[in-house]
């Protein structure tokens, strides 16, 4: 079945009835308070509208909320659910019932504070993913390695220390690039013009090591190495606090999965907000805060629930003919990626720098599909499910690769066996023209081809989600720079008068990730109430509320940076050595004689 909130909800009457109810119930809800706000929004002016209710928008309500009840908040939701990037779905499993597997954000670590501090306010749970046995790498060639521990390397022996190395660089010069403004760091000038790809290039001997970089670099940006910009790689790892945190599973971003799902989280956090502040399938359209005086007009219109992944519906577009409506506020949080800002009328415009930025950071490409079994083969043979890849053998003419990038076990909690995965930049996008059917065989194929076991071709139920063509995120899982954007960052949280901006774009910390988007939220909401009610912050909150809008001359002169001096310094001691040695020493001779026996010649 196609996967549409109305799919899903068929899905849930045929499979699990609770759940069914739950949902309709939850609709009703949000129908009944839709036509409450519909009469209410020409006469009321609230404090704060917030655009989208993803986990920014929620914590952005949520922090707003706990500071002062009474508020007047409403959140305009594109899509008929809440959650953008966080869906849960479910899938069909051994014995016969159906369990809920995630097709948006799915892992937390132990360094993601934001995230498992509202996991714990919500009196919600997280469980370990799991790693025991060998696992599979096929990098920078065909044959198929088993390894023990850590993320994934390339075979040979050469290449692996030379990848190790590689990434211990990274990590030390990550240091130097803060997210909050990758272009302050030193090696910006040298760094800016990079792909990951050339910087590899230039930097690795191997092959093998260049896969490997290729590899990490699909699976966690959902892009290609040759268009990701290594100044925005280095700033990514920075704010995940280090390459150790983003690849493999323990000690990383992947080492814990949430109960019940991750939707749960903003599932939960809608509750806690209020169903009635929320308004789905209505987005917003444009932001004009010159009309009247001292507010703001948020334009919206109804927004017809669509096929999320057919590809058949613009990216951000409302395609239906509702009428606009406008909603009056004091102050907007807008919480939609950046890639759809652009598609909003912003009266004044937006600050040539951020708009700069909504044109030119780039979303990722990525599938995601789980695929549930009656019993884990896997784990019967020792392996631990998981697969690094860079894509497989070719099983299709139109397509370049297999096209797996990467497999975990997705056991459930209640011990529902299934396998999750991920093809990645070029290959999700060359897999999007092929039919469903296509995209489960070559998956169950890969499957049984990496992992030996013919049964993975037998499989329960599979589901995929190709988020390229999602129209509310039209990427993901995040957005990222190419070489030349990252000169104007600081402007992408910078607010636009009275319109302030969260995401998970423009987290400073595990940006990218459901912790940086809470993050996000609550700095928002900070600065949202240093204006509507300074009297509740503390000093700290109200100088943090500043941080946003102080913004350096982007275009201001760099000193030299360490790197180039340090350059400099080497190559005129060795010119110096050079010289010295041509007259004075062993070499001079040589040179000498060379030049008298050419004088000879000339005579
Ligand atoms: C496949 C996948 C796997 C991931 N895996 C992980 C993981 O394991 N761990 C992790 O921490 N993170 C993961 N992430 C990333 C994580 O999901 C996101 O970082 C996080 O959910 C982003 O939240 P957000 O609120 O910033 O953005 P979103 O979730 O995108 O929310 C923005 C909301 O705005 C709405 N919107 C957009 N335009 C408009 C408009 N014009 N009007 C009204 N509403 C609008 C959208 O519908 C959406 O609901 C993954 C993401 C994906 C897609």
């Amino acid at each position: 079945p196609r996967f549409t909130e109305n799919s899903r909800l068929s899905y849930n009457k045929q499979r699990a009835p609770a759940t069914s109810m739950a949902s309709f119930e939850l609709k009703e809800k949000m129908a009944a308070a839709t036509d409450d706000k519909m009469a209410a929004t020409d006469d009321v002016t609230y404090d704060v509208v917030i655009v989208g209710a993803g986990l920014a928008g929620l914590s952005t309500a949520h922090s707003l909320l706990k500071t002062d009840p009474s508020l007047k908040v409403l959140l305009l939701e594109a899509r008929d659910r809440v959650g953008g990037r966080t869906v849960s779905l479910p899938l069909k499993v051994a014995g016969g019932g159906t369990e809920n597997f995630d097709l948006g954000a799915q892992w937390v670590g132990l360094s993601q504070h934001h995230v498992l501090d509202t996991i714990k306010e919500l009196n919600m749970d997280i469980y370990a993913q799991r790693y025991e046995g060998k696992k599979i790498s096929q990098i920078g060639e065909y044959r198929r390695r088993k390894f023990s521990s850590g993320a994934a390397t390339p075979g040979p022996l050469l290449a692996r220390l030379e990848y190790k190395l590689f990434m211990w660089k990274v990590d030390r010069l990550s240091e130097k690039v803060p997210m909050e403004d990758p272009y302050s760091s030193p090696l910006a000038y040298e760094l800016e013009a990079h792909t990951v790809a050339s910087y590899a290039a230039q930097n690795l001997w191997t092959q093998a090591a260049r896969d490997a970089v290729e590899q990490s670099v699909k699976a966690v940006y959902g892009t290609d190495a040759s268009r990701l910009g290594m100044l925005f790689f280095l700033a990514y790892t920075n704010a995940s606090g280090g390459s150790g945190q983003l690849y493999g599973i323990q000690g990383s971003a992947q080492e814990f999965r949430v109960k019940c799902g991750a939707q749960q989280i903003s599932k939960n956090l809608a509750k806690v907000v209020g169903h009635d502040k929320i308004l789905l399938s209505h987005a917003v359209t444009g932001i004009d805060q010159l009309s009247q005086a001292g507010v703001i007009l948020v334009r919206y219109r109804e927004s017809p629930p669509c096929d999320e992944t057919s590809g058949a519906v613009p990216i951000g577009v409302v395609t239906s003919e509702a009428p606009s409506k406008v909603v009056r506020a004091h102050r907007v949080v807008v919480t939609a990626p950046p890639n759809l800002m652009r598609t909003l009328s912003w009266s004044p415009p937006l600050h040539r720098l951020k708009q700069f930025l909504c044109d030119n950071l780039q979303m990722g490409h990525l599938y995601k599909f789980i695929v549930t079994y009656d019993r884990a083969y896997w784990q019967e043979k020792g392996l631990s499910g998981e697969i690094y890849s860079t894509g497989g053998r070719k099983v299709t003419s139109e397509c370049t690769t297999g096209p797996m990038c990467e497999a975990y076990d997705t056991t459930t909690n209640d011990g529902s066996p299934a396998i999750v995965g991920f093809f990645t930049g070029r290959y999700a996008i060359e897999w999007t023209q092929k039919p469903k059917a296509e995209r489960a065989a070559a998956v169950v194929n890969n499957l049984a081809q990496f992992l030996g076991i013919e049964e993975m071709k037998q499989y329960i139920d599979y589901e995929d989600k190709m988020w390229g063509t999602d129209p509310w995120t039209g990427g993901c899982p995040v957005t990222y720079g190419t070489p030349g954007t990252l000169f104007s960052m600081p402007y992408i949280r910078s607010p636009h008068h009275g319109v302030h901006f969260a995401g998970t774009e423009t987290a400073t910390i595990w940006m990218g990730y459901m912790s940086g988007a809470i993050q996000s939220g609550q700095r928002a909401a900070i600065e949202v109430l240093a204006h509507l009610r300074p009297g509740l912050l503390t000093e700290k909150q109200r100088c943090e509320a500043t941080r946003t809008s102080k913004l350096r001359e982007p275009f201001l002169a760099q000193p030299p940076s360490a790197v180039t001096w340090g350059r400099l310094t080497l190559a005129l001691a060795g010119a110096s050595i050079a010289v010295a040695a041509t007259y004075w020493g062993s070499v001079g001779r040589p040179i000498d004689l060379l030049h008298r026996l050419c004088s000879h010649a000339q005579q």
